[in-house]
């Protein structure tokens, strides 16, 4: 994202990937619509939304009944949903993109080993040889190497969960809602895919890395009660943790995404910061590389605003987690009227630019 918003704006820019071939992992599915508008500033937010499923409201459940339910239709006038999409399929659409504004100037399987800002320009180790940039950003996950040599140190923001994570075949397909199924043993998300495939995702009680698909399945019935369709991929456990960067800069060293901020998946919003992190990145560093005198306040914003984001996104995520977690007896009862509080007016709108990252 970051190198096509640099290359729209006439930056000169390469980009340095590890992998040979691209990842088909299973992670974000849900873009919002201020990244919807992102898109459309690089060019390709209409093939995007051909591809994707518009998810228009959700619904939240619990003991076969619905709490509540919102609907993202009032929460941006552009954009009035959010929609869904292997996060594969959306990094192919920007990879695709890059290399049509900068052809030749995506490289895969280099690694970069290690950094020297020299003051003037930035001196890159990589498995390829030597590179310098007059800025280098690290835009390479929560593993960050360019975080660590640059010296940034990271913190561990609230608490670790566990869930599962599945699609399979949705027997009601063309469904355009998201359903949260606040349950006693913990939450169950169910989220529509393109070509009839629903994505779903469970609370487990600890990290359950041998589980399959069928041990998915059978936590979803034995939950909610409702029978999962044919299991299309492998499922897979993870572990959320937040994680926050104590700044985003440092001299010539800039950095985006999950090497910044790791936010928790529950509620849809890691890739989605990155990507606003992008479209605040882009005038501060054309800024920095126009006015050198005016370089740290640029980049000095861009850190203050996007850390600012990226803790309230935790907060938001922290909220969404906890509200999942098992629940029983007066608890259950205070946080079913505390969602019933929330899907009516006047809270509802305020909670669907919540869901929609509207103030991110
Ligand atoms: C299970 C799961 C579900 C998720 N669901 C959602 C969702 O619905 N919505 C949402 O918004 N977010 C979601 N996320 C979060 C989202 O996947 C991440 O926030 C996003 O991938 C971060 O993008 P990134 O480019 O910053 O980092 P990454 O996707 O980690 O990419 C970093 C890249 O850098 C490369 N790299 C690393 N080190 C080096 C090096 N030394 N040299 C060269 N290249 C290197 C890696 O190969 C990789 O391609 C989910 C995450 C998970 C795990």
């Amino acid at each position: 994202m970051l190198a096509c918003a640099l290359a729209v704006g006439g930056l000169d820019v390469e980009v340095l990937e590890q992998r040979e071939t691209p990842t088909l992992r299973s992670r974000a599915i849900g873009i919002h619509p201020p990244s919807l508008a992102a898109l459309a500033g690089i060019g390709i937010a209409d093939a995007l939304l051909e591809r994707a499923v518009r998810i228009r409201a959700g619904e939240v459940r619990c003991d076969g009944r619905r709490l509540g339910a919102l609907s993202f239709e009032r929460a941006a006038p552009a954009y009035p949903f959010v929609v869904a999409l292997p996060q594969y399929e959306t990094e192919a659409l920007l990879r695709k993109r890059f290399e049509q504004l900068r052809p030749g100037r995506y490289h895969s399987g280099v690694t970069v080993t290690g950094l020297h800002d020299r003051g003037d320009a930035v001196e890159l180790a990589t498995t390829a040889g030597p590179v310098e940039a007059r800025y280098v950003v690290g835009a390479d996950g929560p593993r960050s190497r360019v975080r660590e040599r640059a010296g940034i140190s990271w913190r561990q923001l609230g608490s670790r969960e566990t869930y599962l994570m599945g699609d399979f075949a949705d027997p009601a397909p063309g469904g355009t809602s998201a359903v949260l199924y606040f349950e006693r043993g913990g939450v169950v998300e169910s989220f529509p895919l393109p070509d009839g495939r629903r994505r779903w995702v469970a609370m487990s009680d600890y990290l359950v890395s041998d589980a399959d698909s069928v041990d998915l399945a059978a936590l979803i019935r034995h939950r909610t009660g409702v029978r999962v369709g044919e299991s299309l991929g492998v499922a897979s456990a993870f572990a959320v943790q937040q994680r926050l960067a104590e700044r985003m800069h440092a001299g010539r060293v800039v950095l985006v995404g999950d090497a910044a901020h790791q936010i928790s998946p529950i509620g849809g919003q890691g890739m989605n910061l990155g990507w606003l992190d992008a479209v605040a990145l882009r005038p501060a560093l054309q800024r920095a590389l126009l006015e050198q005198g005016a370089a740290a306040s640029a980049l000095g914003d861009y850190d203050r605003n996007r850390r600012r984001a990226a803790r309230r996104a935790a907060l938001q995520a922290g909220f969404n987690m906890a509200m999942g977690r098992p629940a029983h007896g007066v608890r259950l009862g205070a946080r079913n009227a505390l969602v019933r509080g929330l899907t009516l007016p006047p809270a509802n709108e305020l909670v669907a630019r919540a869901f929609t990252m509207r103030w991110l």
